[in-house]
């Protein structure tokens, strides 16, 4: 059975060591990091930058005190993430969100260089075959994952495992392009994207959100660059009339999840990567979308383990005993407590991606939670 540490989001006593950064402090002395990593040891500290609107991301004065719980230790840290949009203009996004080498203790790097090429490919499994796991992720000899947990209108859940997977793995590789990269879990066979004139309302959000600026119109008809496309999804998750879709399978999606995961993890040796889960401002949908919706469920706390299933399995079980909280779309879908609301916000089947992620051989959903005041 895997231990999963848990610090509460409530603050009982107007005193620091009761503030979650003063949590989370306690935590990773409680963790003993010196146990996972050497003197001198480079450690990636993997987190989402965020994007442009979207401000409920890990916060900065959690990733410092991660930095520096590691340089404490004696090992030598940075911060990162795989290129989302163009890597000079994520970099911007990054300071933008208040992450950069001040704020954070540590430099702020791209894991897969200013063109999110800088990857190599690694065997992944059945599904996805080899996939392009970003260099710095590939080479570096240990990681702390900070993820923020959140629902996700294709994944349902997003935590660690989505972190590692669709954020160690590039966009795009530099031969094989989308098909090596996050597209080929996003989307199936040649990802092709159909567009419903009927149902298009020519509001030019798909436009606005695409990366690559590869969608344009003409005449008010939709003309997509499918050469260049990377199969990141954003067009049709930010088309509310439904007139985008790329081709999918969502049990495919979530299978792919723990196969990326399991590819990305195969680059460490064992114990060098631990795990640490924000389930604050739990909003409805991901980080790189153009905004961060209210929270559905409120502030839950820190949790940290080595093992990334247990993890996910002990934040799942916490967000399902929440109440969902009024005046956000949790009401507006008049959500119950005792409801599964991850499902109920996007209807996918979130679940499997921590099963396949134990069948795997990740780790285990069997957990003893300790508590850490
Ligand atoms: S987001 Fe959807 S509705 Fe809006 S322009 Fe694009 S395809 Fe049309
Ligand atoms: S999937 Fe959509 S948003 Fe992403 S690169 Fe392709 S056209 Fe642009």
């Amino acid at each position: 059975m895997s231990i999963v540490y848990f610090a509460s989001a409530r603050a009982k006593k107007w005193k620091y060591d009761d503030s979650m950064p003063g949590k989370l402090e306690a935590l990773l002395r409680e963790f003993n990091l010196a146990r996972y990593f050497e003197p001198k040891e480079w450690v990636a500290v993997k987190t989402h930058f965020g994007s442009e609107g979207a401000h409920r991301i890990v916060r900065p004065v959690f990733l410092r005190k991660v930095v520096d719980a590691l340089h404490a230790a004696g090992a030598k840290p940075f911060v990162t993430d795989s290129v989302r949009i163009k890597g000079l203009d994520y970099l911007h996004v990054a300071n933008e969100n208040g992450i950069n080498h001040l704020s954070v203790g540590a430099p702020v790097i791209l894991a897969d260089g200013l063109y999110g090429h800088d990857n190599l490919m690694v065997m992944a499994g059945d599904i996805l075959g080899e996939i392009a796991v970003a260099s710095v992720i590939h080479d570096v000899p240990a990681m702390v994952v900070c993820s923020h947990v959140k629902g996700h209108i294709q994944a349902g859940y997003g935590g660690a495992i989505k972190n590692v997977a669709m954020g160690g793995v590039s966009s795009s590789h530099r031969t094989c392009g989308w098909k090596c990269g996050r597209g080929a879990m996003h989307t199936l066979g040649e990802g092709m994207l159909s567009w419903d004139r009927d149902r298009c309302e020519l509001c030019g959000q798909c436009m606005e959100i695409c990366p690559l600026d590869v969608i344009t119109f003409v005449n008010g008809e939709l003309r997509w660059n499918g050469d260049e496309c990377w199969r990141c999804g954003r067009c049709e998750r930010v088309c509310q009339s439904g007139a985008l879709s790329l081709p999918k399978d969502d049990e495919r999606f979530m299978r792919s999840l723990a196969e990326a995961a399991k590819a990305v993890l195969s680059t460490f040796k064992k114990n060098k990567v631990i795990y640490i889960n924000f389930l604050t401002e739990i909003q409805p949908e991901c980080d790189c979308m153009p905004v961060a919706d209210v929270p559905v469920i409120q502030d839950q706390g820190i949790m940290l383990s080595d093992d990334i299933v247990a993890i996910e399995q002990a934040t799942i079980d916490f967000l399902l005993k929440a109440p969902p909280l009024p005046q956000s779309v949790a009401g507006e879908k008049a959500i119950s407590p005792g409801d599964d609301i991850l499902f109920k916000l996007s209807a996918k089947p979130y679940s499997i991606q921590i099963e396949e992620s134990e069948r795997l051989g990740l780790g285990s959903r069997s957990y003893e939670l300790i508590e850490v005041s």
